[in-house]
């Protein structure tokens, strides 16, 4: 069975990750969308909350939800896979996300990070503008499951 681990700060789960979710079951038989327990960062829902929204929004997906600190690659020996996704946006996403998979490579040479190209819908998509508009009573239904949406409406109201 061929499985890999999506990563994320997932704050909240848009479509445009949905998006990549669906494509990495083409590839994947099982898929572990991980949610990144990272205190650097200021997160607008909490790790469970976050984890919540991506079990509602992947019911009927062969899909595991969980969460990691620390080390990815320590997360992965710990899981037993070796595979990681992410997805490329614009020109800036492929800095961050090359010096990131050549580091997870330098710190474990078994690991491969395999690459998945948004799709041109999604392409201006990010959680951060989910949250603008909502936070100034935009609609984002077109941009998130109806469990985020009624997340955000309540954070906001
Ligand atoms: P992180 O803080 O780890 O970048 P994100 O939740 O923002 O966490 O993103 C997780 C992954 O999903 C990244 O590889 C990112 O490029 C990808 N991603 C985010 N938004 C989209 C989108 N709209 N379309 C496709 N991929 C996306």
């Amino acid at each position: 069975m061929k499985v890999a681990i999506y990563p994320g700060s997932f704050d909240p789960i848009t479509n445009g990750h949905l998006d990549i979710i669906r494509r990495a079951l083409s590839i994947f038989d099982r898929l572990v969308v991980a949610v990144a327990d990272n205190s650097n960062k200021k997160h607008l829902f909490s790790v469970k909350e976050r984890m919540d929204m991506i079990r509602k929004a992947t019911e009927s997906l062969p899909v595991d939800v969980d969460s990691f600190d620390g080390l990815l690659v320590d997360y992965l020996k710990k899981k037993d896979v070796h595979t990681i996704v992410r997805s490329l946006r614009a020109n800036s996403d492929f800095e961050s996300e090359f010096q990131m998979a050549v580091v997870n490579r330098e710190l474990d040479k078994d690991i491969e990070s395999v690459f998945l190209m948004t799709d041109k819908e999604y392409f201006y998509l990010s959680s951060s503008a989910v949250k603008e508009v909502a936070r100034h009573g935009g609609d984002v239904s077109h941009w998130v499951h109806d469990s985020v949406r009624e997340k955000l409406r309540e954070i906001f109201r």
